[in-house]
């Protein structure tokens, strides 16, 4: 079978290998001119690490990731320290380590393993056409090409996911999760946290952290509540951070003081989409961000990606009818789980941001003294219902 996958993302290329792996001919187009992960790093929880293990790719993926053995929450004004405790319970109760990367070398991982002569970059697709025995790809310069199967992991403002949606059916629409997040690499250092630990300082229903990635770096970031849309220049640099966080905590300083903006600094507004179900329509389907645009607030969105691929792979090594109805049974396994976890994360982010100042003070005050028993339970039943812990059950 040969398939055109649109997106060279984590969801496109870990697609891709999977179905490569089952033998057919894949090829991915992506619109962008050279590989710029947007971000910096992100944390691959134990689901998503076990799609990668699924792939081959298990002893690379365990030499990129940050060694994340403790979990603190700190005040961010005072410092004084919340609670930290061990995350071995995650570990022991999903099977795999999660591991925190950075993204560029996750995501050259994924394209090195897909292979870099089937990626085509400069290739922007504006039209899908299906005729029932084929599909076809437009492309913007106006060629063509033809496959079995085309997936759009074409992200959050995918072109694929209208394409897929019945006549009439409402428009989807992202919607602004509220704040916007600053992230970036630093050199470790225990002035901010512990070199194995990921650390949150909050207070003002802000947020800043980092996590350990390999190569002795931290990954870091701030979340600062505040309207859509306020305009901001690179040359502007860290300025807003000094701004958002001053008179806070000598971690937090020192983290600022860390930011080398030329080097490593990202701003991104957080946007999700509302869970909707219609993933695939004739011989096309979405997966990644087109399907399940989520905030990262549970960190789960690429992990749902890797999800998506392991589905693709089980459902097309195990489905023989047609190419519709192995995507219908994908669309069937996936579109509840990855809506649910939207969901969470949206959940989450209220609690963390102060849009209820009362519920974010609660909060604060659980963290105080915890011993995380709580939080293991949450990120553990994240997990929980990944399709790679049931396997081929699931179809
Ligand atoms: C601040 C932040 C932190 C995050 N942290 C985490 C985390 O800790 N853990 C986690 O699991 N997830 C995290 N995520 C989510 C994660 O980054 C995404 O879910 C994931 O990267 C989505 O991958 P994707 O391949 O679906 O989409 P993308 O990476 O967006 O890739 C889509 C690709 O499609 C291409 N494309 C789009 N339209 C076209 C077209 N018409 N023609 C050709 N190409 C096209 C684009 O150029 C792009 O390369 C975070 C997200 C953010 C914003």
């Amino acid at each position: 079978m040969k398939v055109i996958i649109i997106g060279a993302g984590i969801g496109g290329t870990s697609a891709g290998i999977a179905l490569q792996r089952l033998g057919h001919d894949v090829v991915i187009y992506d619109q962008m001119r050279e590989n710029k992960p947007v971000g910096a790093a992100l944390s691959l929880w134990s689901n998503g690490v076990k799609v990668l293990n699924w792939l081959g790719l298990g002893a690379e993926v365990a030499e990129l990731g940050g060694d994340m053995a403790t979990m603190a929450y700190r005040d961010g004004h005072s410092g004084e320290v919340l609670c930290d405790f061990s995350l071995a319970p995650v570990t022991a109760q999903s099977g795999q380590k999660p591991y925190p990367v950075a993204r560029a070398d996750l995501q050259a991982l994924l394209m090195r393993t897909f292979g870099l002569d089937g990626i085509h970059l400069g290739r922007k697709v504006v039209a899908i056409a299906d005729d029932g025995a084929s599909v076809t790809v437009t492309f913007a310069d106006g060629a063509t090409d033809t496959a079995d199967l085309v997936l759009g992991a074409d992200g959050a403002r995918s072109l694929t996911r209208t394409y897929v949606q019945p006549d009439g059916a409402p428009e989807i629409v992202r919607e602004y999760s509220g704040y916007t997040n600053f992230n970036g690499l630093i050199p470790v250092d225990s002035a901010i946290g512990g070199a194995d630990a990921w650390t949150t300082y909050v207070a003002e229903g802000k947020r800043a952290a980092v996590m350990p990635v390999a190569g002795d770096r931290f990954y870091f970031w701030f979340d600062v509540p505040q309207p859509a849309g306020i305009p901001y220049d690179r040359s502007e640099g860290k300025a807003p951070l000094e701004a958002a966080f001053a008179g806070w905590a000598p971690g937090v300083q020192a983290l600022i003081d860390a930011i080398d903006p030329a080097v490593s600094l990202n701003r991104v507004e957080i946007w999700d989409i509302t869970p909707f179900h219609t993933w695939a329509k004739g011989r096309v389907a979405i997966l990644g961000d087109a399907a399940h645009n989520t905030s990262p607030d549970i960190g789960q969105g690429a992990c749902s990606a890797l999800e998506d691929s392991f589905a693709l792979g089980i459902a097309f090594a195990t489905n023989t009818v047609s190419v519709e109805d192995t995507l219908h049974r994908y669309e069937k396994m996936r579109a509840e789980r990855a809506g649910e976890l939207v969901l969470r994360a949206r959940k989450r982010g209220d609690e963390t941001h102060a849009y209820d100042p009362d519920a974010t003070a609660t909060w604060y005050e659980s963290l105080r003294g915890s011993d995380g028993a709580g939080i293991i339970r949450g990120i553990v039943s994240n997990i929980e219902g990944s399709p790679v812990n049931l396997g081929g059950g699931v179809l």
